[in-house]
């Protein structure tokens, strides 16, 4: 079938689509949800277990989404469960400190050495524009440093893209943003350590940070070039700027110290999400104690929360980080290595050009026989033969992420019979992508910026 035809069995989800987009914008609160990039009907679930979501149809699914990321564990670990229950009739939020708010942080800072005390905050869009605004606030400068394709929220600042020529003045990449707030945005290559230096050397005195994803992931899994990160650090020291490691992401997932635990390159700040707030809404960032304690009340930075450190949220991430032990970190590389390598088969015998690309235990496929390196070369690849290849594998109950650019989330609960039915659905998925014709359009009308969750 092609991506835009409807399967019969998705009448639940058509109809509560339909009502849906009667009261929200476009039907759904973050925007890759809508499936704009692949067409057809998104699917409404309703239950998750282990490694399946079920969807209002009675459909089942094997999720490699994971809730893009938090369910590491696959959906209702009970321990998390447990957790959460006990939480929840203890009273769902107090506004007051708590004890386990103090163990959260303890969590983190025990796991990522060069983080010595965090802020619990709602999202990692908080998380980021709360560390720029710090980085800001400590070094008393303006100009903030991001690359192409990495994503860190939809904080205004960073909703950017580069004019032209280096250390230009940044271009906001969404109505609403003004030019003020995207203006003190440099906006790099990834992978690019040239550019990076050319902006120091054309601005020394005003760069406050660089922020960067421990590993890129928001334009598929592009893992930075060896050393890359190490080098940021240099010459972030070198001209008195900060490096803002962001690990929303990758943090917990790829290591149970993150990308810091596979790279060990030492950020001045760190942002958190995802895995350690076990699929309720909380994030961190965090640091050394020294720019920390420039934040509000101890210092002058201002920052704050209503539901920051919220003990229902707190309680599902400890859970989460408490219960991921070496086994599920292996059953996570595992799984990743295996989902990739079946990828590779099913699309090598299909004769479809492709790159599987790892980022610890992320996992991209970029239809390309190029290297991914930065986000030009991933628009460059043949985006047009994904929304086939996932509709193939939706219809034979796969759930990957509804676009190209996003990463392929595995969890530790998938077993033989998730690999079996992945196994099973995939000749079909890498015929639908090598049937696939190009658009007028090469590019296929993709936005990163609305394929982002
Ligand atoms: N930073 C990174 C690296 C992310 O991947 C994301 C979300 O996907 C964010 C920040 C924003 O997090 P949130 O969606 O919780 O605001």
């Amino acid at each position: 079938m092609t991506a835009n035809a409807e399967p019969a069995h998705v009448a639940e989800s058509k109809a509560l689509f339909e009502r849906a987009v009667r009261t929200t914008p476009g039907g759904v609160n973050s925007p890759v949800r809508a499936f704009h990039a692949v067409g057809g009907t998104p699917r409404f679930m309703v239950r998750g277990q282990g490694p399946y979501l079920w969807d209002a149809d009675g459909n089942r699914y094997v999720d490699l989404v994971s809730s893009w990321g938090p369910m590491i564990l696959g959906h209702a670990h009970p321990d998390v469960v447990a957790a959460v229950r006990e939480a929840a009739g203890g009273g769902l939020s107090f506004g007051t400190p708590t004890r386990g708010e103090i163990e959260l942080a303890e969590e983190i800072i025990n796991r990522v050495e060069p983080v010595e005390q965090v802020r619990l905050v709602n999202s990692g869009t908080e998380a980021t524009m709360s560390a720029v605004r710090l980085a800001r606030g400590y070094t008393g400068r303006r100009r903030v440093i991001k690359f192409a394709g990495c994503y860190h929220g939809h904080v205004d600042a960073l909703l950017a893209q580069a004019g032209s020529g280096v250390a230009t003045f940044g271009l906001p990449t969404s109505p609403g943003v003004t030019g003020a707030q995207a203006a003190d945005t440099i906006v790099l290559p990834y992978n690019d350590l040239d550019a990076v230096r050319a902006a120091f050397a054309a601005d020394p005195e005003d760069i406050a940070c660089v922020i960067t994803e421990g590993a890129a992931c928001n334009m598929g899994a592009v893992a930075p070039v060896e050393g890359f990160n190490a080098a940021l650090r240099e010459l972030c020291h070198a001209h008195g700027a900060l490096l803002i490691i962001d690990e929303v992401l990758t943090g917990f997932r790829v290591s149970s110290a993150g990308w810091y635990g596979l790279d060990r390159v030492a950020g001045d700040l760190y942002t958190f999400g995802k895995v350690m707030s076990g699929g309720l809404p909380a994030a961190a960032f965090g640091g050394r104690a020294e720019i920390m304690a420039k934040l509000a009340p101890a210092g002058p930075v201002y920052q704050a929360g209503t539901l920051s450190g919220n003990p229902v949220a707190v309680a599902a991430g400890l859970a989460t980080l408490r219960a991921a032990d070496t086994d599920v970190y292996r059953a996570l590389d595992r799984n990743a290595t295996r989902l990739g390598a079946l990828f590779t088969d099913a699309l090598t015998a299909a004769g479809v050009p492709h790159r599987v690309q790892y980022a610890g235990n992320l996992v991209s496929v970029f239809f390309t026989d190029t290297p991914v390196r930065d986000f030009t070369g991933a628009q460059a690849s043949q985006t047009w033969r994904f929304p086939p290849f996932f509709h193939a594998l939706l219809e034979r109950g796969v759930y990957g992420p509804p676009s190209a650019f996003e990463a392929w989330f595995v969890n530790a609960a998938m077993d033989e019979e998730t690999f079996d039915r992945i196994a099973s659905a995939l000749p079909a998925a890498a015929a639908a992508a090598a049937a696939a014709v190009p658009p007028p359009d090469p590019t296929g009308g993709y936005a990163v910026s609305e394929d982002v969750e």
